[in-house]
């Protein structure tokens, strides 16, 4: 069984540019209908006994996309809740070397990571991953993430669905995106999984998370 995970915040933490309202349903009415659709999917499937990361992985392999959209839309959203901060900073340490080295600057980097986003055609995800040491902002459609992908660690993501914006900022996806990278973004968690990344370690791909799914 896969719980709905709780928030390392309050609802009224990412405001002025996610409100209270707008989180409340983003986690108690999409992330808990995906948790719902995932055990009642898995249980059919016999997998209720698999970790959420298990679940997406094995339902990409078995072809089963009912199953996969919804668990992968279940970890996607965890990993949003820690990609955001009511108390955002910069990176930090390797992760800051490395924006500097792959794009210019910050502010490069962020003007990209809108140009993804904005170019995204539909509902998806806006992502800042690292590939072999390599910094990449790229964006998959619907539920995709790279958990089937293990030299790919996400670092940072923006949920693109309109649910995700619509009731703050209604059409303004490009708006959003601005104000939840100058305001929102984790730097800090995302320099801590830089540096999982590059330790190279086994499993190191999703340590930070274990909190996230207890
Ligand atoms: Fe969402």
């Amino acid at each position: 069984m896969i719980e709905l995970c709780k928030l390392p915040y309050d609802y009224s933490a990412l405001e002025p540019v996610i409100s209270a309202r707008a989180m409340q349903i983003h986690h108690e009415k999409h992330h808990a209908a995906y948790v719902k659709k995932a055990n009642g999917l898995a249980a059919k499937a016999g997998l209720e006994e698999l970790s959420v990361e298990d679940l997406v992985c094995e339902a990409k392999a078995r072809g089963d996309t009912k199953l996969y959209n919804n668990a992968a839309q279940v970890w996607n959203h965890g990993f949003l809740w820690q990609s955001m901060t009511g108390d955002s900073l910069k990176p930090v340490g390797a992760l800051a070397k490395a924006v500097d080295g792959r794009f210019g600057n910050l502010a490069a980097l962020k003007a990209k990571f809108v140009e993804e986003g904005v170019g995204h055609f539909g509902s998806g995800w806006v992502w800042l991953v690292a590939q072999d040491d390599r910094l990449e902002v790229v964006s998959t459609h619907d539920a995709a993430d790279f958990l089937d992908r293990p030299g790919v660690m996400p670092l940072l993501v923006c949920d693109v669905w309109e649910h995700a914006y619509y009731l703050d900022h209604q059409n303004d996806r490009e708006g959003f995106l601005k104000s939840w990278l100058d305001g929102l973004a984790n730097w800090q968690f995302a320099s801590v999984q830089f540096e999982a990344a590059q330790s190279g370690e086994p499993g190191y791909a999703y340590p930070h998370l274990a909190h996230a799914h207890a």
